[in-house]
């Protein structure tokens, strides 16, 4: 046979392949559309990793040929993931009416780039969902999350001054919201559940600047809110001491019992390895100040500042002049979103999202 018309057979027979295959992956959507409607009306979770272990499994037990293995592996987790995002979208559209409705709860939000972030997570991962800025006055937060769910919103993250106060509205919390008593992320499908995302974008924050915190030892500047989350995370992951380095080290040692405690002006960092600072210090529009002089960081190995805003504090700098490594906030905030997404959705999206909304907020 010439070689074009054996070719030609060939690409007949792939053809044929093809065309029973998209039948076949039709028939197979119909089921994952029936999965959805099931999960949706029970509250039940899109990620079942056993269920995906045992179909992988099984699909590679069936394949004769080891050469293919690899290539039918790669294919099915392609699948399994389609048909996950296949799934979310349909448990996210409110009975397919309109947007799914998502939004940031707190008290004063012109300045947010929670709305920017989280629109460009909505984009990217395909979703037909909003996300709103709900300024909120103090004395309306007892029928909030009622309130938002009548109106057809699937989760909200709760930002300064309510972290705290929404605490008494919710049904159940993660375990790592127990632990800091504080809620950033509210999941309004069954229950009202309360996670602390700020907790996870704090971690993954470390991990991509390759920050280890078994055995570390470890100083967090200020004692607020945002401390708690970082000190809960460096607890659960073996840092070898804390130092609450605060300018009323007799009011910190009782917020954070069982730590050791550092008055802020006599503090000097030599001997740590990790210093975070959680004070608004340096913070936007004050962008001169610094919680700490220059002097009193050398030594130590590594500095986060959890302030984005501006891009460099004077702290790092400071860092920068005496060869520190150092980070500022911005990994953490969109990693914490990113997290806010994943519970909201049920399932798990590509970290590589994080620079991606970094860029773009750079971009302006
Ligand atoms: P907060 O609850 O008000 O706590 C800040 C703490 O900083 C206070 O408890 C205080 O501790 C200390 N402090 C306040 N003013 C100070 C001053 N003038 N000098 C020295 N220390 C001072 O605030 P927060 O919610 O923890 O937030 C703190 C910062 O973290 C903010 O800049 C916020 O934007 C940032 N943050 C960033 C992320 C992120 O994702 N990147 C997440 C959460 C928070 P003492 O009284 O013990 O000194």
């Amino acid at each position: 046979m010439p070689p074009k018309d054996f070719l030609d057979t060939i690409r007949k027979g792939i053809d044929e392949v093809d065309e029973a295959i998209t039948q076949l992956l039709e028939k197979r959507m119909d089921h994952v559309r029936d999965v959805a409607e099931y999960k949706k009306k029970t509250g039940m979770a899109i990620l079942d990793s056993s269920r995906e272990r045992q179909v992988l499994d099984r699909i590679l037990s069936q394949v004769k040929n080891p050469e293919y293995r690899e290539s039918i592996k790669s294919v099915y987790s392609g699948i399994l993931e389609v048909s996950r995002q296949f799934q979310s979208r349909i448990i996210s559209s409110a009975a397919g009416s309109g947007p799914a409705r998502y939004g940031l709860v707190g008290e004063k939000l012109s300045h947010s780039l929670s709305h920017r972030i989280h629109s460009l997570f909505f984009k990217e991962s395909g979703m037909n969902a909003e996300y709103d800025l709900i300024e909120v006055k103090p004395e309306k937060l007892p029928n909030l999350l009622d309130s938002l769910k009548s109106r057809g919103y699937l989760g909200v993250n709760v930002t300064i001054p309510y972290k705290k106060e929404i605490l008494a509205y919710l049904d159940s919390l993660s375990d790592e919201a127990l632990h800091i008593g504080a809620v950033n992320t509210v999941c309004l499908s069954g229950g009202y559940k309360g996670y602390n995302t700020d907790y996870h974008g704090f971690g993954m924050a470390l991990e991509e600047y390759g920050v280890k915190t078994a055995g570390a030892r470890c100083a967090v500047l200020g004692s607020g809110g945002a401390a708690r989350a970082v000190v809960a995370y460096l607890e659960d992951h073996g840092a070898s001491g804390i130092t609450i380095v605060s300018r009323d080290p007799d009011s910190a040692i009782m917020k954070f019992p069982g730590l050791n405690c550092a008055d802020i002006s006599t503090f000097r960092a030599a001997g740590y390895d990790i210093l975070i600072n959680t004070t608004p210090v340096g913070m936007h529009p004050r962008i001169s100040e610094s919680p700490l002089q220059k002097e009193q960081i050398t030594g130590v190995k590594f500095v986060m500042d959890l302030i984005y805003n501006p891009e460099k504090t004077v702290l790092l700098r400071y860092a920068e002049e005496l060869c520190i490594p150092c980070a500022n906030g911005i990994y953490m905030l969109v990693a914490q979103a990113l997290r806010s997404e994943e519970i909201w959705q049920r399932r798990t999206l590509d970290k590589a999202l994080i620079n991606k909304a970094i860029e773009e907020i750079r971009r302006g």
